[in-house]
């Protein structure tokens, strides 16, 4: 039992040396990619329920690693968060999203409004909403045609700064939204505290409508809230037909979802702008 328990020690430390190298790894390539320019927005168009017009896009970013091939956010942001590299890569996507929503302008076409996604990791350093303010002037947009989305568990580790911090950034007149909206601990008061403009429905919850499952009092009574507060509901990753009519019949205002499109290139989403007009 003295070996195996030795061994499986050996097994063990040797897996740890394994993950702890692939992680600096990865966090050089992370540092690297950002100087070399690896980093890419997708846009996943936004429609409104009711109209079936399109609203805009939430940009979404994508690595485009030389050797790794396209690498999803969900693997490299939690790594960006803790070095703190997301303060750098969060600042790019940003800056991007605006010039992107710039040079659409430029070529007479309409996007709507864009929403980034902003971790609290990067709201906590440097002043965020001063910088959101120093990259609509220097790009020339008007700060209404974008969003700033943070997840409601963002909102919560932000602690006592929370409430300035969400009015500095509506001040500048961008708009904010909810992500995850039901995932965390929202309350009808805590609400009441931040003035938002939109609430996203998270994607388990509209996963679960078509089901049996508990999605829908949830969204049912998350789309009542908004309408009794006066906020925009948007659901997210609605996949089905059957999902999108219960989301109508609800009242939900809008909607993104590989129902009607995933998220894609810029290039791509510039052609559909083109086509919706
Ligand atoms: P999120 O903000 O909740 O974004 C929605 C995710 O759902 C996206 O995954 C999107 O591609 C995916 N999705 C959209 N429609 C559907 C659908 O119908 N079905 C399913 N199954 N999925 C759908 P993605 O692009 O892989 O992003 C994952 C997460 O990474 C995002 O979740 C967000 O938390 C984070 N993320 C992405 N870009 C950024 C960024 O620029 N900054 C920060 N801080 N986080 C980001
Ligand atoms: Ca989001
Ligand atoms: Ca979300
Ligand atoms: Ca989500």
């Amino acid at each position: 039992a003295k070996l195996a328990g030795k061994n499986t020690f050996a097994f063990y430390s040797a897996d740890m040396t394994r993950l702890a190298r692939r992680r600096l790894e990865l966090e050089e390539a992370l540092t690297t990619g950002l100087a070399r320019k690896q980093f890419e927005l997708f846009y996943q168009p936004v429609w409104d329920v009711a109209s079936g017009q399109l609203k805009g896009a939430e940009a979404l970013l994508r690595w485009r690693h030389p050797e790794w091939g396209l690498v999803s956010p969900v693997e490299f942001i939690p790594l960006a968060e803790e070095t703190g590299l997301i303060t750098e890569l969060g600042g790019w996507v940003l800056e991007e999203a605006a010039r992107q929503i710039r040079q659409w302008q430029d070529q007479g076409l309409d996007p709507g409004v864009v929403a980034v996604n902003v971790s609290s990791k990067q709201l906590k350093r440097g002043h965020f909403p001063g910088f959101l303010r120093q990259v609509v002037t220097e790009v020339g947009v008007s700060p209404r045609y974008l969003e700033v989305e943070l997840t409601e568990s963002s909102l919560l580790a932000l602690g006592d700064r929370t409430t300035e911090l969400l009015s500095e950034i509506r001040e500048t007149g961008a708009r904010l939204a909810i992500d995850d909206f039901g995932t965390g601990y929202s309350s009808l008061s805590y609400l009441r505290r931040f003035k938002v403009d939109k609430l996203k429905i998270d994607r388990s919850f509209v996963s679960e409508l078509s089901s049996e499952g508990g999605g829908l009092g949830i969204v049912k009574a998350i789309i009542a809230m908004g309408q009794a507060m006066d906020l925009e509901v948007q659901a997210e990753g609605v996949e089905l037909d059957s999902q999108l009519q219960v989301l109508a019949e609800l009242g939900c205002d809008s909607f993104q979802g590989y129902l009607k499109a995933a998220p894609m290139p810029a290039a791509e989403f510039a052609e559909l702008l083109v086509r919706e007009s």
